[in-house]
């Protein structure tokens, strides 16, 4: 008791010269705020894709490839709180926050009960990418939805060949001939049979996403169901 209260007086030294900041609006977070304070948390455009049959990402994905359900946490607009967000997660070197957004996405779909899948499988970085950021981020939203839907993610499952993104600014059929180029299916039996839940940090185009989709309806998977921080 007498530790932890040390602790706790020690937490409190330290955050008066370490402010906790909240990584969306920067205001020092409150006791029992984590990362993101809550006045944010309520004001971020949040979608109610989790809860819908036919979400607006999953009609917008289906015109590109089969896809059972689709959720992104939130709507994306550029110098937003989600911007803020997602460029701490991308190039601040916080990956928890990662973790802690695939929690919250990952409870509303335990909730709905919509979307049941086995596996996750993050979009993966090119290894040069991964190597200078230190994480793949799409795989830290990965893990937190992993604790909440209770189902296994892999980051090694697919390997990306390909560093650039040019896929997404070819047409239709060069972009489905390169898909084995850009990504590649390691390990074949994990997929094959599988619902998939594949996730992606932020989805634009739905190019690179359709090519991971692809391969792995290539390989035999089951089903594939999306999710997203958000959906630009
Ligand atoms: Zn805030």
């Amino acid at each position: 008791m007498a530790n932890s209260l040390f602790t706790e007086l020690f937490s409190d030294f330290v955050s008066l010269f370490f402010p906790n900041c909240c990584v969306a609006c920067s205001d020092s977070l409150a006791k029992g705020e984590e990362l993101v304070c809550t006045n944010c948390m309520l004001e971020m455009p949040q979608t109610s894709h989790h809860k819908e049959i036919n979400s607006e990402l999953q009609v917008r994905l289906s015109n590109r490839f089969e896809v059972a359900h689709a959720a992104a946490l939130f709507k994306f607009a550029k110098s937003s709180r989600v911007q803020y967000i997602l460029h701490a997660l991308k190039y601040k070197n916080r990956p928890e926050v990662g973790v802690m957004l695939g929690k919250v996405l990952g409870q509303k779909i335990v909730d709905a009960c919509i979307m049941k899948p086995d596996i996750i499988i993050p979009i993966p970085l090119h290894p040069s990418r991964k190597r200078k950021r230190g994480y793949n981020q799409s795989a830290k939203f990965a893990e937190g939805l992993s604790v909440k839907l209770n189902i296994p993610f892999s980051d090694t499952i697919i390997a990306r060949l390909v560093k650039t993104e040019t896929q997404t600014k070819k047409n239709k059929l060069n972009r489905w001939q390169n898909v084995s180029e850009v990504f590649h299916v390691k390990d074949p039996l994990t997929v094959k049979g599988k619902r998939i839940l594949l996730v992606d940090d932020v989805v634009t185009t739905g190019a690179t996403i359709e090519a991971c989709a692809h391969i792995l309806k290539q390989n035999g998977c089951a089903e594939i169901n999306i999710a997203c921080i958000a959906e630009a």
